[in-house]
């Protein structure tokens, strides 16, 4: 291992480089989480992180992992022997859908090939084969972090909308909330599911569902046993700006801080810097002659890139080799992509020159791996940058 100066690159999609604002706000005594000091945070978070998920209603707020907020939207919605509707985009999908059975849902999993995103024509033909509407809910994981592909949330909105089906629509927004455009009230979203430690440049530790009115009214009749994920007393103890349990006091100060970041930017500029960090990291791929795991262009994701490489080169060496010599984390290839792919994170707190170092750093790994590679590829990403 190289003598570590400078900053350690945390190029995973998530968790993600925290800000230094971030780490300051979240290095103050820990306070009566009772007490009226308390009350102001949870107001401002509480209300101050609404509008990054696009909702004027509440959002509920766990001292959780993201697999903590899956498994909250589905107990608090659902019913033993519930059948849902879930699409293998990649490994968090099957990892959810994983959940839902072994809580005892039926799941009808759609057989996917880790390239591409939701259909939406296969939506619109599963719910319209459910004339009896047994269907109660249809699972979407909206950036597949395992494969760099997004799915199209607006357009399967439309087609459960056509079918004319009552459904719930859950959706796992992890890896790109903050990061890419999405707006649970204006898609008609029944719960929307994320985690601290990705878009929202936090440390990992917070949960979310943002929920519908029709989620909540689910909500009343949902019988899968659940204790600590019950809406219910969570949205009561909120409504006086407290929580029933010990709330992640000093996770909620770095998450004021991060909200007040992203309002400072604006959700506008913020998805539209990602969009163009994911166009420069395309342009070097491709000018390295290698191919980019998303097979559909309108599905290609803001927040990370995939890269495949050809059998005969091992993915896990070319990550150890740039750990090794630049002090760069990258993302491993998950589940059956292990070894075939590394992944790019280009989410959070990250700038051009952020990026034109990572890329550097995969240049010259890749060439140090003996993957062979066009080296125009970090100039193809700098003139996007430049333009
Ligand atoms: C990271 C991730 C998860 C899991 O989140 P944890 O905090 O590790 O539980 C689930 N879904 C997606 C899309 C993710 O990117």
């Amino acid at each position: 291992m190289a003598a570590n100066s400078g900053r350690h690159f945390l190029q995973i999609p998530g968790p993600t480089n925290v800000p230094d604002s971030v780490l300051r706000a979240m290095a103050q005594p820990t306070i009566d989480h009772r007490g009226p000091d308390f009350a102001e945070l949870a107001q401002d978070v509480l209300s101050g992180v609404r509008p990054v998920f696009g909702t004027d209603r509440p959002v509920v707020i766990y001292p959780s992992s993201g697999t903590g907020a899956w498994e909250a939207a589905l107990v608090n919605t659902l019913s033993p022997g519930d059948r849902v509707l879930a699409f293998e985009t990649g490994h968090f999908a099957t990892l959810w859908r994983d959940m839902a059975e072994g809580l005892g849902l039926i799941v009808d999993f759609v057989p996917g090939d880790w390239r591409r995103g939701v259909d939406p024509a296969v939506v619109a033909e599963r719910l319209a084969a459910d004339e009896q509407h047994g269907i109660a809910a249809v699972m979407v994981v909206h950036n597949e972090t395992s494969t760099g592909a997004t799915s199209r949330v607006p357009e399967i909105r439309a087609a459960i909308d056509e079918a004319n089906h009552p459904t719930l629509l859950l959706v796992d927004t992890i890896s790109s909330l903050g990061s890419i455009d999405y707006r649970h009230d204006e898609w008609g979203v029944d719960v929307t599911v994320s985690c601290s430690q990705k878009g929202l440049m936090l440390p990992p530790g917070l949960g979310f569902n943002a929920i519908s009115e029709k989620a909540l009214a689910a909500a009343e009749g949902a019988r899968l046993p659940k204790s600590y994920w019950n809406w219910a007393p969570i949205l009561e103890a909120n409504e006086r700006s407290f929580f029933p349990y010990t709330p992640p006091t000093n996770l909620l100060y770095g998450l004021r801080e991060a909200l007040s970041l992203l309002e400072a930017e604006g959700m506008p500029n913020v998805f539209a810097r990602h969009d163009r960090h994911a166009g420069a990291t395309r342009a070097a791929v491709w000018a390295w002659g290698l191919e980019v795991l998303c097979a559909d262009e309108r599905e290609y994701s803001s927040s990370l890139t995939a890269v495949r490489l050809g059998e005969e080169h091992d993915a896990n060496k070319v990550r150890e080799v740039i750990l090794d010599r630049f002090d760069m984390s990258l993302g491993a290839g998950l589940g059956k992509l292990t070894g075939r792919v590394f992944r790019i994170g280009h989410l959070g707190d990250f700038n051009d020159l952020t990026l034109a170092g990572t890329l550097a750093g995969v240049q010259m790994g890749l060439e140090l791996s003996g993957v062979p590679i066009d080296p125009t590829g970090l100039q193809a990403a700098l003139e996007v940058l430049r333009a």
